[in-house]
């Protein structure tokens, strides 16, 4: 099979899943009113919690940093709004877990940002290109939060940028809207991208249920020989790093290898448009496009322009929902399988959402996670697992607390799909036993790892 005269590569393992998209894929990205209250978390990335820059009473501006930490593994957080800072205080986020944030009274009237600058990035250097893409704070915009100038700040040059479009998840669409509305903003994001990674090559990965993103990006490049669009099947999970790698390149990274082993780096094509508008606008990572779903109750389904730090509460309500009667109702962020359900609707949007999903109880299935269901040892998990591995034996490993063994079936490489809980007709809770497994399992297989280097 082909379109836009390319032929589609597929996946070898994984699921088709119901889709969903066509509740948001033809609505055009909408600015989301403003809060009243912006709750800014100073830690919204992988590695450590940004320090306050500002105090309580200062007022601030969009765009302005008001945390950072110096250290590696790290990232700047900027004010979305204007307003003044009325609280720095632990405050809930999406993962669980309460984070030091700064709360910001917000000033509708003042909330536009102007762009500080408008450059050409193509006679920039590459540190002049590294230092904006530092300063803007970005992150993996597909939910894995790195922080982008870890990602591109390489020894080594990497000869193969792969931006992913797969967008596998269903109801979300945020992707492809961008791909659509962003096109130009996302071919200069993968220029810049390559300059600083030193790529010569990069592939566009999409699924070819986005096909007008596919047909709209080819177009714009024209039949350019650096950067190519490469559509993928539509199968579930084909934007975990490994697969679409292989589906794009053909290279396997081995079992325990980072993505540049295989002469590749890969980022979400969010992250490359987040980096554009940081080099040539001087606009820090802010905001971002999320899509607002669920099957029969939002009743304004889209794709939304969010500040960061705006409670869901406020973007549901936008939405048509009435947030006094969700009961029995899920309330996700992320997507609907490797999302996290939200005890609260005063959690804020962070850079790294990309979807609120509100799932009626229809949708949810409850699988009880204190009292596990037994597995019935049918081998459907192991039969869709896009990772070759044996979850059901795995989580038997987990809920025995046996991690030396789950760590000889190397639970450590899951990815955290959630296809084994989905196919799983015992309704057993597989990817939560394996999840909750996964740092003990992973701390003994650096171990076995630390102790062969140095048997040497
Ligand atoms: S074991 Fe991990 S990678 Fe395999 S299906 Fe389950 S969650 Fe996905
Ligand atoms: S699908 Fe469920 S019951 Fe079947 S082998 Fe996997 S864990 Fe066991």
């Amino acid at each position: 099979m082909t379109i836009a005269g390319k032929k589609v590569r597929k996946l070898g393992r994984g699921y088709h899943l119901r889709e969903y998209k066509e509740l948001t894929n033809k609505k055009q990205i909408e600015r989301l009113p403003l809060p009243d209250e912006g709750v800014i978390p100073l830690l919204q990335h992988l590695g450590e919690t940004a320090e306050p820059t500002v105090p309580v009473g200062e007022r601030v501006h969009p765009g302005q940093p008001i945390g950072n930490l110096d250290q590696y593994w790290s990232a700047p957080v900027h004010s979305s709004v204007a307003g003044t800072v009325t609280a720095i205080e632990p405050r809930l986020t999406d993962s669980g877990y309460e984070v030091n944030s700064v709360v910001i009274a917000v000033d509708k009237e003042r909330s536009e940002f102007y762009p500080p600058i408008q450059r050409d990035h193509r006679p920039m250097q590459v540190d002049e290109l590294k230092e904006a893409i530092r300063w803007a704070g970005a992150v993996g915009m597909g939910g894995g939060a790195c922080p982008t100038y870890i990602n591109v700040n390489l020894d080594e040059p990497v000869e193969t940028l792969v931006l992913n479009g797969a967008e596998c998840e269903p109801f979300l669409t945020c992707d492809q809207r961008q791909m659509l509305e962003y096109a130009d903003e996302l071919i200069g994001g993968a220029e810049i991208m390559m300059r600083v990674i030193g790529a010569t090559k990069c592939y566009i990965g999409i699924e070819v249920n986005k096909a007008d993103a596919i047909e709209v990006l080819a177009g714009r490049l024209n039949g350019r020989a650096d950067i190519e669009v490469v559509p993928l099947q539509t199968k579930y999970p084909m934007g975990y790093k490994k697969n679409i790698i292989k589906a794009v390149t053909g290279r396997t990274p081995p079992q325990g290898a980072r993505s540049s082993e295989v002469g590749c780096i890969v980022k979400n094509i969010g992250t490359a448009i987040t980096t554009f508008n940081s080099v040539v606008y001087g606009k820090s990572c802010f905001e971002r496009v999320v899509t607002v779903s669920g099957p029969g109750t939002v009743r304004r389904p889209g794709n939304y322009l969010v500040k960061v730090g705006t409670p869901i509460g406020h973007i549901l309500e936008h939405v048509g929902v009435d947030t006094g009667s969700l009961a029995g109702h899920k309330v996700i962020m992320g997507g609907p399988m490797t999302g996290a359900a939200q005890m609260s609707l005063d959690v804020p949007v962070i850079k790294k959402t990309t979807g609120i999903l509100v799932m009626p109880p229809s949708h949810v299935e409850s699988q009880d996670t204190a009292n596990p269901a037994p597995c019935i040892r049918c081998g459907k998990c192991a039969e869709h697992c896009p990772i070759y591995l044996n979850p059901g034996l795995l989580s038997v490993f987990a809920e025995r607390g046996d991690y030396p063994t789950a760590a000889d079936w190397k639970l450590d490489q899951c990815a955290e799909c959630g296809i084994c809980s989905y196919v799983c007709p015992s309704r057993r809770p597989v990817t939560q036993l394996l999840l909750k497994a996964k740092p003990e399992v992973k701390r003994i297989v650096k171990e076995r790892r630390r102790r062969a280097r140095a048997r040497g």
